[in-house]
């Protein structure tokens, strides 16, 4: 049984980090790993990833004949997945086609269409499992379908085996996060112990947080190539034990790696002493979700910090020459001052990179509700909600306007001499034009806004 296992391309329209960055499709990498042996020797399963494959998606189903076709994909992928499994109806008579991924898992009802079998919305390498041996066993769809298992609310299977990385071999040297280049990806826990009300992560495993042991991480880590490592956990710095573990085990085993790690502000504020034992083992980029220079959107968000502790980590990771990847939400209250403001404080603090996301409610999470009604798009552009488009009705400026002071705030952050200076001694010359590169098509984007309204 051939089975193709695909993450789409994003839509063009949609404003996003890819591109500054393309990362490994590691769900599907660990959908390959975990089919049991039983089930694996009557199945070929092979990974086809659209942001960089350069063959046409016809062709390949023509090529390939897939009995089976799974997806997976964010909320910007909606549509397009479901064209996808259109077009595989349309090409492959009897192909049946799933969806997996952590939309899916939250609001699964999107993918509810004709063209779509299966949608997993929990515990999906489970689900997908018992997909294949349905289909080995020559069940029909709705057989299948009843054969996956029901899983209680709070069931959560994280004890899964090491991702395939093998299995994207043919993509590897293309994955890359910003300067991290080339990047591989790891997980090393699941969910997240925080509650802040606009998050998407903390509803896919509804508040449940689970973090792997750390040798088995370590062991995991001295089996992958690549040099630069991006974790990509909610929160990597949360558990001082684990990280003291973790930095043990490095020094331990000389593993040489550098990484780049999600991690909340007041963790670093109040944990300098882990922060440098990070740094000896190679941490060399931290993502903070700083959100807000305004107490009261702190507030709202119950982020659980505030403007001081988000000043004390900025300086932390400054002085330890860790670069910090800040993001920072926009809320549509805000006016030019409000911008004005902001840049003024990065700039002041010298923070080099920003990611600058206007207030985006997100399906499923808990704001969700409280701004349903002033969504300035329909909740079926699904390719809008990249947290970069403005989705909301801003209330002291036109859109266009808002769009402008979103670029201006970009470039008066990011573009200063000393900053440019910094990039090119510390990454190179040819590292920062591929950057320069990527940003200058996600300003084109905002142009057209601007432009276009
Ligand atoms: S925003 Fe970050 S810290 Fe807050 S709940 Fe989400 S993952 Fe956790």
């Amino acid at each position: 049984m051939k089975v193709l296992l695909i993450r789409p391309k994003p839509e063009k329209s949609t404003i996003g980090l890819q591109h500054v960055m393309i990362c490994e499709p590691l769900e599907l990498e660990y959908l390959v790993s975990n089919i049991p042996l039983n089930i694996k020797k009557n199945v070929k399963a092979v990974i086809y990833d659209f942001i960089v494959e350069k063959n046409d998606y016809i062709d390949i189903l023509k090529f390939e004949e897939p009995d089976f076709i799974a997806f997976t994909g964010y909320i910007t992928h909606v549509n397009t997945i479901k064209k996808m499994c259109k077009l595989a109806k349309e090409t492959l008579k009897d192909v049946l086609t799933g969806v997996g991924g952590v939309h899916a898992e939250v609001v699964g009802g999107d993918f509810k269409c004709d063209y779509i079998d299966f949608i997993y919305t929990k515990n999906a390498v489970d689900g997908f499992n018992e997909t294949l041996q349905g289909i080995i066993d020559k069940k029909d769809i709705q057989e299948i379908q009843e054969g996956i298992r029901v899983i209680e609310e709070n069931e959560f299977n994280f004890n899964l085996i090491q991702p395939d990385r093998e299995s994207v071999s043919r993509y590897r040297h293309k994955y890359y996060y910003m300067f991290h280049n080339p990047c591989a990806l790891i997980k090393t826990s699941y969910g997240c112990p925080y509650n802040c009300s606009f998050c998407f992560c903390k509803e896919i495993t509804k508040g449940k947080y689970h973090s792997r042991n750390m040798v088995d991480v370590v062991d995991e880590l001295s089996s992958i190539d690549e040099k630069e490592i991006y974790i990509v956990d909610d929160d990597f710095l949360f558990g001082r034990e684990k990280l003291l573990e973790f930095t043990s085990l490095l020094k331990e085993r000389k593993i040489d790696k550098n990484f780049l790690v999600y991690g909340r502000a007041d963790f670093i504020a109040e944990n300098e002493d882990i922060i440098i034992k990070l740094k000896e083992v190679g941490l060399r980029a931290v993502i903070v979700g700083i959100e807000s220079i305004r107490e009261k959107d702190l507030l709202n968000y119950n982020k659980k910090t505030d403007l001081q502790i988000n000043e004390k980590c900025i300086m932390i990771l400054k002085n330890l020459d860790i670069e910090l990847y800040a993001t920072l939400i926009l809320p549509m209250d805000f006016t030019k001052d409000d911008f004005r403001n902001l840049v003024k404080w990065l700039r002041g603090l010298d923070v080099t990179f920003v990611n600058l996301q206007p207030l985006t409610p997100l399906p499923g999470t808990e704001i969700f509700s409280d701004y349903k009604e002033d969504l300035l798009v329909s909740l079926e552009d699904y390719h809008l909600f990249d947290m970069a488009h403005v989705i909301l009705r801003p209330y002291n400026m036109s859109n266009r306007e808002y769009y402008y002071q979103i670029l201006k705030s970009y470039y008066r952050i990011i573009i200063r001499p000393k900053h440019v200076i910094r990039l090119v001694r510390k990454y190179g010359l040819r590292e920062n034009i591929k950057m320069l590169k990527g940003s200058q098509r996600v300003s084109l984007q905002y142009i057209m806004k601007i432009l276009r309204g």
